[in-house]
Order: structure tokens, then C-alpha cells, then sequence
């Protein structure tokens, strides 16, 4: 399958900063384990005796150092089977890393993970550059647990609505033209395309049986720029002017922010999961919302405050914007937000999941900058914490969550929680 990129400008190359060595549990098929056994690390003086995987649930990893590093990363944050083998020898998710390939019907769409802090801060050869490298993982991927992806059907609109692959690119397109509209803030682009996708949730696409009727290719191109044309007059100019988030908004909302925010492994394991008793106190303070916030992630200062996130940022430098922009845009354009990489969401659940994100990251930065970072700082972290998760943590694929998803969507709750937690110091003024 080929593999296409996308439209944003965004940059990456690997700086060998070594952080994902130090945050993730790395999977190892049986060949790779083979592979790195017989590189004969059990003599290596450094490694000699030490556990080199571990089996979790009936799958291998490649083990942890008490720290949460890898076991591979030397003391200069390189990884030794790299330096000794070269990177073929490594995993194929560590080859592949931040680079993601999303299935699109008859290709693959190349998409990438702002965790990695060169990809957030777009440091580095445009993405594009790395396609070659991308078609190599490609291949590896079809030849092993991807076999399949060729040819499925796209994921529906919502409940039985299907569309051709081609008409979700053009989704994609539109919303991505909106979410780069720089006359307006960030946050009211996002209220745009939520008031694009309430729209859209009403709308028949098959034309009753007609198919003349039928809302398909350029038609749904029309209808799509006739909407977005009409989201500048019915959305709100001003964050100010939507009412605040209500109780069970706010309520369901910091449970989410919980889930995103927590960090089970790796040098950032958050200091409050310790025990089962401390993560269920954890719990319980974040369904209350009060007092100091349990430090479920390493990143978080200890002295920040519930009541911390209420407080807006001063208003986005256009560094901060930037990045929000293209890492939206990035996880639209790769459709990265519906379908299998994103635990099986319909299109419509899947873009109001990632228009979630932003206030979530937005609300971590809020406690970050409250810690004592400087705003642009705060807004970094909040995005890669966020995009961490997104897609990821099976959590947020859980019942539960979608049910969340599901219940701020119906009560109107999504665009008052990108408003309130998206403004800035200039809008609440
Ligand atoms: S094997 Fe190497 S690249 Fe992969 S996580 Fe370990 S140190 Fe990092």
C-alpha cells in the first residue's frame, strides 16, 4: 500500500533525546526477541544478568530499569542495541516511533505522535522527507500484524451511516481548512468544527434511496464549505459569550482530564499511584475537584491547586497556536481520530474526541504554568500529554469513556468546555 502525507507543514527528525525509551513499554514479536538474544547481550558487561523482557497479559516487552528506562538506554541516552547493530537490530516500534501509519482503504496515511518533544516543537526535516523511511514500515507492518488492513471499510459516519474513503478525505479537508483559519483564536476554530459536526450529525447522506439525492463527492464538498461558511455567523465570536461548563460538564470532564493526565510507567510514573490506596484517594480528590491536585504524573508540581485550572492563560504567543494547529491538523488529515486508531470511533465520535483534547491539554497547562512554567512551556507539555494518550490508552477506548464522550456531546457540554478552558486572559477581560 502506498503511503501519502498531508498537507500541514510539519517537521520531525529524531534528536536522541531518549525520552521514549524512558516513557513507553516497547512490544517485541517472538523473531525480534530471537533477534536481540542472540546480539548476545548476556555477556555484555553492562547488562550481564539483568532482565532483558518481560511477558505482560501474553505479550512480550523489553524490560524496564528500576527508573522506568528501557533496559537498552545507556547513560548517554542512546540506545546500545542501536550503537552496537545499527537500527534494523532494534524493534520495529522503536524504528517506527513518533511516525504513525493510519489504514485508508487502498493506502496508508502518514501521521505522527506529539509526545516526542522534536515533533512538538517541529524541529527538524519536513515529515514528507521521511516517506521513503515510512514505505519501509509500511511493508514490515503489511507483512505482519497489519495484514488486513488493505481494503476495509472506512469506519461510519455514526450507527449504520457509511461514507467512501474518499468523502472522509474530504471531511478531513474541511475540517482541517477550518482548524488553519488563523482569523480566529484557536479555541472558536474548534467550536467551528464542532458546530460543523452537530450539523452534520442530522444530515441524511444517502439521499432517502434517490440517487440522485445522494450527499457524496462533490456534493459533499459544497455542502461542507456551505456549512463552514455558515459556522462564522452561528458560533459565537467571543469564548465569553458561552456559558460556563455545568456541573456534570465540569464533573465528567475532570474525570477524563484524570485519565489523560495519569502516568502508569516510565521516569514520570506519577508519584500518586504508588498503592492502590493512594490511586483510589487520587480518584476520589478528582471527582471532588477541590484542594491540591494528586500529582498523577511526574511532570506536576506538588503545591498546584483544582482550583488552578478555572484560572485562563494569558493570551496564546503565536508559538503556542502554532503548535495546537498543526498537531490538530496532523491527527485529522491522517484520520488518526476515527477508525481502528482510535479504539473503533465512528467519524463524528471520533473528531469530538480529539476536540476534547484541547481543553484537555489546555487544562494541564494551566496547572503547569501555575507550577511555575513560562505559558508556551505549559501549553507544550499539555499537548504531548494529551497526544500520549489520544488513541492510546485503552482506557479512553474503555465503555465508560465513550460513554462520557457521548454524554458531553448530547448535552452540549463539548463547546463550552473548549471555550471555558480555551480562553485566554484578553478573551475573559
Ligand atoms: S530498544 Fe533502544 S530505541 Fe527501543 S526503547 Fe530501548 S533504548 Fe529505546
Amino acid at each position: 500500500m502506498q503511503v501519502r502525507s498531508l498537507t500541514v507543514l510539519q517537521n520531525w527528525d529524531c534528536h536522541s533525546c531518549g525520552e521514549c525509551c524512558r516513557s513507553y513499554r516497547v512490544p517485541v514479536t517472538d523473531a525480534e526477541r530471537a533477534r536481540i538474544e542472540a546480539q548476545g547481550w548476556a555477556n555484555d558487561p553492562e547488562l550481564k544478568g539483568q532482565t532483558l523482557f518481560e511477558r505482560r497479559k501474553g505479550e512480550t516487552y523489553l524490560a524496564h530499569k528500576p527508573d522506568g528506562a528501557c533496559v537498552f538506554l545507556g547513560p548517554d541516552k542512546l540506545c546500545r542495541i542501536h550503537a552496537a547493530h545499527g537500527s534494523l537490530a532494534k524493534p520495529l516500534a522503536c524504528r517506527v516511533y513518533p511516525i504513525l501509519l493510519v489504514p485508508a482503504g487502498d493506502h496508508w496515511n502518514l501521521g505522527l505522535r506529539f509526545e516526542c518533544p522534536s515533533a512538538a516543537s517541529n524541529k527538524g526535516t519536513s515529515l514528507t522527507s521521511h516517506l521513503g523511511t515510512a514505505r519501509e514500515f509500511a511493508a514490515a507492518l503489511e507483512a505482519g500484524p497489519a495484514k488486513g488492513a488493505e481494503g476495509a471499510a472506512p469506519p461510519p459516519l455514526q450507527g449504520k451511516q457509511f461514507l467512501p474513503w474518499s468523502d472522509l478525505a474530504r471531511i478531513a479537508t474541511a475540517v482541517s481548512k477550518l482548524l488553519a483559519d488563523l482569523t480566529d483564536p484557536f479555541e472558536r476554530r474548534w467550536r467551528r468544527v464542532l458546530f460543523l459536526v452537530s450539523t452534520l450529525r442530522k444530515a441524511k447522506f444517502d439521499g432517502g434511496g434517490d440517487q440522485k439525492k445522494t450527499v457524496t463527492g462533490g456534493r459533499l464538498s459544497e455542502m461542507l464549505h456551505v456549512l463552514s461558511e455558515a459556522s462564522e455567523d452561528e458560533v459565537p465570536d467571543e469564548a465569553t459569550e458561552l456559558k460556563p461548563p455545568g456541573w456534570t460538564g465540569r464533573t465528567v470532564f475532570r474525570q477524563l482530564a484524570a485519565v489523560y493526565a495519569r502516568k502508569d510507567h516510565g521516569t514520570e510514573r506519577g508519584p500518586a499511584l504508588g498503592n492502590p490506596f493512594a490511586r483510589l484517594w487520587s480518584a476520589v480528590r478528582f471527582a471532588s475537584g477541590r484542594g491540591r491536585v494528586p500529582r498523577v504524573h511526574a511532570a506536576l508540581s506538588d503545591a498546584v491547586r483544582f482550583a488552578d485550572t478555572e484560572r485562563p492563560l494569558p493570551e496564546l504567543s503565536e508559538a503556542s497556536e502554532d503548535l495546537l494547529e498543526r498537531w490538530h491538523r496532523v491527527k485529522v488529515e491522517s484520520l488518526q481520530f476515527c477508525g481502528p486508531t482510535n479504539f473503533g470511533l465512528p467519524v463524528w465520535a471520533g473528531l469530538e474526541s480529539l476536540a476534547l483534547t484541547f481543553p484537555i491539554a489546555m487544562w494541564l497547562a494551566r496547572l503547569f504554568a501555575a507550577g511555575g512554567m513560562s505559558p508556551d512551556a505549559a501549553v507544550a507539555r499539555g499537548a504531548r500529554i494529551a497526544d500520549d494518550n489520544f488513541g492510546f490508552n485503552p482506557l479512553l477506548g474503555s465503555a465508560r469513556q465513550k460513554f462520557a464522550l457521548r454524554m458531553l456531546s448530547t448535552r452540549g457540554e463539548l463547546p463550552r468546555l473548549v471555550a471555558w478552558y480555551g480562553r485566554t486572559t484578553a478573551a475573559a477581560e
